[in-house]
């Protein structure tokens, strides 16, 4: 089965307030297999509703409509498609009551036009509103399944998920459901990952696999169809086993995790704990780190040494080593990075000292930063990164690079840290 999701409102087309209705019902649509092709926004105008229904028609067999089922005038979905239907309306008894208990319930006095709102297409299936007035229907016409749903998010999803989606999964003969897993990788550019994968992307149907990249990492979305919900996580898990064989060392989570959260839940796992000294980054690293839940168990503290004074008096990195190599370099970044790990005595140090532009610095170009990684007993290592970019960006790549490299570093030593 394929569905239109038609969002009606000006307010959407102005600008004023997104589509998330579209969103939502989406996201539910793949859980009973029912594949969504078109998002579509309509203003309050009923004949360009009327064309957009006639549009739909032909090519999807559900058109699900959201808004425009309130008491004023600009409200007028149902009317609308009362018409394309080839319906009447009629007054809805049950939806009658509800809104005259609502009225009570909320200790207001209900007007003449609020009647409107139990005017339902006729023949319809009545969707209940537990949280609103106007109730939601559900329709057969001659070309296609409709249903009709409120506008305000919080009348609408209940409505849908409680009524809207059983109703969908008794029409349909046979439902596959979409599943899908989205794979994180860092470290690796979009074209890169997709030239090592490019024979799964070329021969791909099941499951589908879709790249994207953004805010400096690239996604793979592996979607798979299947009757069973098992089946179709049994070939994502399949596909994506050959996924990580190519590219595996840059892959560092699913879903909806993010670098600095991979971080931190492998630090807990393994009772380790780290401490932070940033220049560059400013504080950005230990922000990030303590915006997850139970950090406390794992950072310890840190500073931020933005000028050269502050890197030798707090964080007792030697006169000489800024004097001979400079504040941003390979030396400078070990020494913070150790320094910054016995200050608090923690299990790993991690520093950040680079140019974040857009001037250059010490003879530096923008975007040349040094990443130290200092660890109890073990080799301090710094790494360098030549990042392009605005001066935002030049910091918050700084602070992923940094989390890539302890994740790299942590899982390296899986065996030991067991
Ligand atoms: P009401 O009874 O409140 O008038 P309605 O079904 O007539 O409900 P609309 O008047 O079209 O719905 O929209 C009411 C409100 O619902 C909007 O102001 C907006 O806040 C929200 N809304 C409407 N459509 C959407 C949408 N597609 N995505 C997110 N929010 C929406």
């Amino acid at each position: 089965m394929n569905a239109e999701i038609i969002a009606v409102g000006s307010e959407l087309l102005l600008g004023q307030i997104a589509n998330t209705n579209a969103q939502f019902i989406s996201r539910h649509l793949a859980e009973v297999g029912v594949n969504v092709y078109f998002h579509t926004v309509v203003g309050d105008n009923p004949d360009r509703l009327k064309e957009a229904v006639r549009l739909a028609e032909q090519r999807a067999d559900l058109l699900i409509f959201t808004g425009g089922l309130g008491p004023t005038k600009d409200d007028l979905t149902k009317e609308v498609l009362a018409s394309c239907a080839g319906k009447e309306l009629v007054y809805d008894q049950a939806a009658l009551e509800s809104i005259k208990s609502y009225f009570l319930k909320t200790n207001r006095v209900m007007t003449e036009n609020n009647k409107k709102q139990a005017l339902i297409i006729k023949d319809s299936v009545v969707l209940a509103n537990n949280h609103g007035m106007a109730p939601g229907m559900f329709l057969k016409s001659e070309h296609a399944y409709y249903m009709l749903l409120p506008g305000p998010p919080k009348e609408m999803q209940p409505m849908f998920v409680e009524y809207g989606k059983p109703l969908l999964l008794q029409i349909q003969d046979k439902v596959e459901r979409i599943e899908s897993r989205v794979l994180r990788f860092f470290g690796i550019g979009e074209s890169v990952l997709e030239t090592k994968i490019e024979d799964l992307l070329q021969n791909q149907s099941n499951p589908t696999i879709a790249p994207l990249a953004g805010d400096g990492e690239v996604t793979l979305r592996v979607t798979a169809k299947h009757e069973s919900e098992q089946e179709a996580y049994r070939l994502i898990k399949k596909t994506e086993e050959e996924i990580l064989q190519r590219v595996g060392q840059f892959f560092y989570g699913y879903d909806q995790t993010t670098i600095i959260a991979e971080v931190a839940g492998l630090l807990m796992q393994h009772n380790k704990t780290i401490a932070a000294a940033e220049s560059l980054t400013g504080g950005l690293f230990q922000s990030e780190l303590t915006s997850v839940p139970d950090a406390s168990s794992i950072y310890k503290g840190g500073l931020v040494c933005y000028s050269n004074e502050s890197k030798e008096q707090f964080v007792r990195v030697r006169k000489q080593t800024i004097e001979k190599f400079g504040a941003v370099s390979e030396e400078c970044a070990m020494e913070l990075a150790e320094n910054i790990r016995e200050l608090f005595d923690t299990d790993f140090g991690i520093s950040f000292t680079g140019v974040a532009g857009p001037n250059e610095l010490e003879g530096k170009m923008p975007g040349t930063v040094w990443v130290g990684l200092a660890e109890k007993d073990k080799q301090t290592k710094a790494y360098l990164l030549e990042l392009a970019g605005s001066r935002s960006g030049i910091r918050k790549r700084s602070v992923q690079y940094g989390c890539h490299y302890l994740l790299n570093e942590m899982k390296s030593r899986k065996i030991e840290m067991f």
